[in-house]
């Protein structure tokens, strides 16, 4: 069976390459026909020998994701609809965090940025309450070639030069902590000078709070940035909303937290998904500042987004950023996410939901 190029670290294909009798400069070659020139053909990759272009089309595959389904946000977001090569579907969105800024002769002052959602998993086993993936349960983990070809795929799709600095957020379908091994090596695989040199500073893993996996991701001190879904301050709501948080409460997920290397002059995330009537008062807030005491903390208010058969509201504006006023008054640093995308199903998987509906 052939195997996924985008399954090799850049060492790992020089190895692939030597057991070929090829010189190591073959693999940089190959990586920036990949990464900085988004080729998909092996037979196009002009400036290696004729015959290495054929065992590499022989040996391996180099288009393994299908975009089947892309919807544009009014703010500029694409959401993304990839299908697999064994006919699975799953989802990215390429986030607008910036717009374009130009002077009145044209002239670009302010170049888009953007920030890449990824995939770990198609599916996803904790099964969280307000969460679209959930719904459909565990189908499998996506490879580490599957997860760097979203950001090669989506990068030629919008024509963003290679130099161009993004950003990634491991926040799309699944629990990355579950796919451990393969998101480490495609974090790796992203950093890569000769590829598309996306720092790990610059990469964001998200996850539920795995508290043992947190521990076991921070002993790899890669320098990647890290997220936790917090979403409640009391057990007995994060285990409605989380149900591992029953064996993995705040406080162990707190403390596996208080072990994660952190730059210095980085913090950890905490996502506080707001839920109307439910987590949105600001004895919450409260509480969420005693919880964080002593953490290089910034938390993000994450509004919830409604969808059909969720038994959950959206909260009241007004009442977040009161939320967010105290934990700012506190000197904690908080954000509100604003609804990027929402008019595309912006919540992972409502986009495959749609499109299962429609080929069911
Ligand atoms: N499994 C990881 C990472 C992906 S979850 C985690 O849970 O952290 C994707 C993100 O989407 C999480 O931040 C989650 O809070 C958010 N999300 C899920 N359902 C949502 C909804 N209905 N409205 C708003 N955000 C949602
Ligand atoms: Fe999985 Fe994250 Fe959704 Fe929870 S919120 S079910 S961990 S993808």
């Amino acid at each position: 069976m052939k195997k996924n190029i985008y399954d090799y670290t850049l060492q790992a294909l020089q190895k692939e390459l030597e057991a070929i009798h090829q010189p190591a400069f073959r693999a940089k070659q190959l990586y920036q026909w990949l990464y900085t020139r988004y080729q998909d053909s092996f037979s196009d990759m002009a400036n290696l020998p004729k015959s290495l272009r054929e065992t590499l089309q022989n040996t391996y595959t180099i288009k393994n994701l299908e975009i089947i389904r892309m919807e544009t946000s009014k703010d500029g977001s694409k959401k993304y609809l990839f299908k697999t090569n064994d006919g699975l579907s799953f989802e990215s969105v390429l986030i607008k965090m910036r717009d374009k800024k130009c002077d009145t002769n044209g002239q670009i002052i302010e170049s888009e940025k953007w920030t890449c959602c990824l995939s770990s998993q198609i599916g996803c086993k904790v099964g969280c309450a307000f969460c679209y993936t959930a719904k459909g349960g565990f189908v499998r983990n996506l490879s580490s070639g599957e997860i760097v070809e979203q950001v090669v795929q989506i990068k030629k799709d919008n024509a963003i030069a290679p130099e161009k600095r993004i950003n990634i957020v491991y926040m799309g379908m699944g629990e990355p902590l579950n796919n451990m091994q393969n998101v480490i090596q495609a974090i790796k695989t992203l950093a890569e000078l000769d590829g598309l040199s996306i720092s790990p500073r610059r990469q964001t893993i998200s996850t539920s709070g795995i508290a043992p996996k947190i521990i076991e991701l921070g002993k790899h001190n890669l320098g990647v940035q890290l997220a936790i879904s917090l979403h409640a301050v009391d057990n007995e709501l994060r285990s409605k909303l989380i149900p591992m948080n029953k064996a993995y409460n705040i406080q162990s997920v707190i403390k596996a937290v208080r072990s994660f290397p952190v730059d210095e002059r980085k913090k950890i995330m905490f996502e506080y998904l707001v839920i109307k009537d439910t987590n949105d008062d600001l004895a919450s807030a409260k509480k969420l500042l005693k919880l964080l005491d002593g953490i290089r903390a910034k938390v993000n208010l994450i509004l919830f987004n409604p969808h059909e058969g969720s038994a959950f509201e959206r909260p009241d504006i007004a009442q977040v950023k009161k939320f967010a006023d105290f934990l700012i008054r506190k000197g904690l640093l908080c954000t509100i996410r604003e609804s990027k995308g929402i008019d595309i199903s912006a919540a992972c998987g409502q986009l495959r939901e749609k499109e299962l509906e429609k080929t069911s």
